[in-house]
């Protein structure tokens, strides 16, 4: 029994044509799940500034449901959302949600405040002291994010890492051990649960997940126990990849379940 708790449609700006929410449960199905949250992005702020085309919230939310009731038999299919940026524009965040009855919502942090997705960010220029001042920035906006309330799972803590190092620079954790024990015992108090993203890791065994182990046994040690699967598939075949792998790194780090953590309350599945 597993739950890949965090996919994208082709109704996201970045899904690939062959993800229709049909195509994306059956792959589920066939990668053995029992539950796929199906969550689109909605980066409120990229939004609003024209930055990306708008979700059609409308038409995501109805495709699911319809796709809810002709797969109940097999799998349970979650509507979700990947919210970027809820604490930017709250009021607006707010209102995406009174709109549609969520299953599930991701909190997510693709951007800084008035700048662009980490991924445009030149990183190769900065030097190490910049790097740590801009994650240091990245963790103050974390902490912002957990008190916008609606959030079920915290994605891809470790985001900006993934583009630090695709620049060919490193970010050293050990500073920032104390601001992120604390983002944690924030989450744990308030009962989100922590993703293990899949997407950086790779078939050879290279690439880390985010969180990095050492930050998700961290985690552990603060006393977390809500810890979530997620892809981050835009892609049927994407679904559910690198799951084996991911769930040997969670039993070494102590952890026995799968959180499924949704509006209605929390389901946990075995590892
Ligand atoms: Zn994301
Ligand atoms: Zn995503």
């Amino acid at each position: 029994m597993r739950a890949d708790l965090h996919t994208h449609s082709l109704y996201s700006f970045d899904g690939a044509p062959s993800a229709t929410v049909a195509a994306m449960c059956e792959a589920a199905i066939a990668a053995g799940l029992t539950h796929l949250a199906i969550t689109d992005h909605c980066d409120i702020d990229g939004e609003l500034d024209g930055i990306y085309h708008p979700l059609d919230r409308d038409a995501a939310f109805a495709a699911i449901t319809e796709a809810k009731k002709i797969y109940a038999d097999r799998l349970t299919l979650l509507a979700g959302l990947e919210l970027g940026q809820a604490h930017h524009r709250p009021e607006a965040a707010r209102a995406v949600l009174e709109r549609h009855p969520y299953d599930i919502v991701l909190g997510s942090l693709h951007n800084l405040e008035g700048e662009r997705d980490f991924y445009f960010f030149d990183f190769k220029g900065m030097t190490s002291d910049a790097i740590a001042a801009y994650f240091d920035r990245v963790l103050a906006e974390y902490d912002a994010m957990l008190d916008f309330p609606g959030i079920q799972v915290l994605t891809h803590i470790t985001y900006v890492h993934r583009y630090v190092r695709r620049a060919g620079k490193e970010l050293d954790f050990i500073p920032f051990i104390p601001r992120i024990r604390a983002l944690f015992e924030k989450m744990i108090n308030k009962g989100i649960a922590l993703e293990l993203n899949t997407s950086t890791m790779r078939p050879d065994g290279e690439g880390e997940p985010m969180p990095t182990k050492e930050l998700l046994a961290l985690y552990r040690r603060c006393g977390g126990r809500l810890v979530s699967l997620g892809s981050d598939g835009h892609a049927p075949d994407a679904v559910a990849r690198h799951f084996d792998h991911a769930a040997r790194i969670l039993t070494e780090c102590g952890f026995t379940e799968l959180a499924v953590p949704t509006a209605q309350g929390l389901l946990t599945l075995p590892i």
